[in-house]
């Protein structure tokens, strides 16, 4: 399943948008996006330069692996919080937040060779 066959929501505000910033915060503190499923939970408006396309990543992977992504996810983590003792790192080394960084890297590369192709 393609992850454009479906929109992608911004949330910004409601009861869950504050529940899924207060758990997730407690975890990673300053996190300033949260994706579940296809929703994108953002805590600041705009979204800094290559956040919304690290989120798209994490629908992707919510697509690709369905339910089974938030336990690995979450079993990731805990075992990387386990191993470092920080949450950040925790964080960091995540292998869907790797993921997620690298190829948000790559899709702001692209859209910037797009940028500047429609320049010439
Ligand atoms: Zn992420």
């Amino acid at each position: 399943m393609n992850v454009l066959d479906h929109p992608i929501t911004v949330v910004r505000s409601g009861l869950r948008w504050r529940l899924v910033g207060a758990v997730s915060r407690a975890f990673v503190p300053g996190r300033v996006a949260v994706t579940i499923a296809r929703r994108v939970y953002a805590y600041r408006w705009p979204l800094p330069p290559g956040v919304m396309e690290h989120e798209c990543v994490h629908v992707r992977q919510f697509e690709r692996e369905r339910y089974l992504m938030w336990i690995r996810y979450v079993r990731s983590f805990l075992a990387g919080w386990i191993r470092t003792r920080s949450r950040q790192r925790a964080y960091a080394e995540n292998p869907y937040e790797v993921e997620a960084c690298e190829r948000a890297d790559q899709i702001a590369a692209a859209s910037r060779v797009v940028e500047v192709d429609d320049r010439s």
